[in-house]
């Protein structure tokens, strides 16, 4: 069955993916690269992911909250977002003029000249990470019990990274379960993350490595940082090939925030120190795309131990 799907993949490789699964109608055209729409049949695929990942955490009892795609600016600001990743934030504009500047506008649409100038920031930037609007969410809620919190999340994400391979979206969701406590709950957490996403990812048959892995920190600085990341063991990605064999695509993301987010939103452990915090993330197109890749653009010829588990 494997064989099969690899043939077809080297048969049709000359048509770029992200061509062929618009050829396919999976997803839609927009006209900005990153940015698509969704066929019907490549959402009930994230959606089987979706339910799958919610099967394997059900016995965690983790507390499932779902934000919107925006998240508050003042958070976004004192999250360090923007001291880390500038190049990839997104944030909220909106008109807020009067009459002679809506004229303006009106004028600047007319003569085909930047009518953007006028547009002012809100309160809402887009939400970068499925997990950052949570924290200050948690701060909130006091001290965490002895044995910590466990949260389930899912949203829309976005980042300025134009690009043609369909597995680097601007918009694309995150689902993600996020651990805060002791340092050995959090790694206790991610470690077990680390072997369920594994085995799932496994059962798909799809060929994967998990490696240790850096954030896309900004500047010079950056480096310094991506390094240390990577030096410490703070992030592991599950890659898979879907683009090239070369460069193989970060589906799941395991991560290990140490006291970062606790110390800047000042969560505290039951005993008062700082808490730690964990999260695993699941790219649900990147999956998606993992799974089309490897098995073929019609999810209704996928062999059963995929189709199976994702109820398709
Ligand atoms: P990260 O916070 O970068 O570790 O991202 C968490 C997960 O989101 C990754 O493991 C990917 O599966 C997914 N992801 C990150 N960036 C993108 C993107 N530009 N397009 C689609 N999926 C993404
Ligand atoms: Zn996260």
């Amino acid at each position: 069955m494997a064989h099969t799907a690899a043939n077809a993949t080297a048969e049709t490789q000359a048509t770029p993916l992200l061509d062929r699964l618009f050829e396919a109608g999976l997803l839609i055209r927009t006209g900005v690269d990153g940015l698509y729409g969704r066929s019907g049949t490549f959402e009930r695929i994230v959606e089987g992911v979706d339910r799958l990942v919610t099967r394997i955490g059900r016995d965690d009892g983790a507390e499932a909250i779902r934000f919107p795609p925006g998240m508050s600016q003042s958070a976004f600001v004192r999250s360090g977002y923007l001291k880390s990743f500038p190049h990839l934030a997104g944030t909220v504009h909106s008109f807020c003029g009067c009459d002679a500047d809506h004229a303006a506008l009106l004028r600047c649409l007319e003569t085909g000249e930047d009518w953007t100038a006028n547009q002012a920031a809100t309160e809402i930037v887009l939400t970068p990470a499925a997990c950052y609007p949570l924290y200050p969410v948690a701060a909130e809620r006091g001290r965490l019990p002895a044995d910590g919190l466990l949260f389930d999340l899912q949203s829309y994400c976005f980042r300025h990274e134009p690009s043609l391979e369909p597995t680097r979206m601007q918009m694309f969701r995150m689902r993600e379960y996020v651990r805060m406590g002791t340092p050995e709950q959090v790694i206790a957490f991610r470690q077990t993350w680390l072997e369920r996403g594994t085995a799932m990812m496994r059962d798909f048959d799809l060929p994967l490595a998990v490696d240790p892995a850096n954030d896309p920190f900004f500047g010079r600085a950056g480096r310094m940082l991506a390094n240390n990341q990577r030096v410490q063991g703070l992030k592991f990605e599950l890659n898979v090939p879907i683009n090239s064999v070369e460069k193989p695509t970060a589906c799941l993301s395991f991560n290990y925030h140490q006291d970062h987010f606790g110390t800047t939103w000042g969560i505290e452990q039951a005993d008062g120190s700082v808490a730690h915090t964990a999260c695993v993330g699941f790219g649900l197109e990147r999956i998606t795309l993992a799974l089309l890749h490897r098995h073929g653009l019609d999810p209704a010829a996928w062999p059963g131990v995929v189709r199976e588990p994702l109820e398709l």
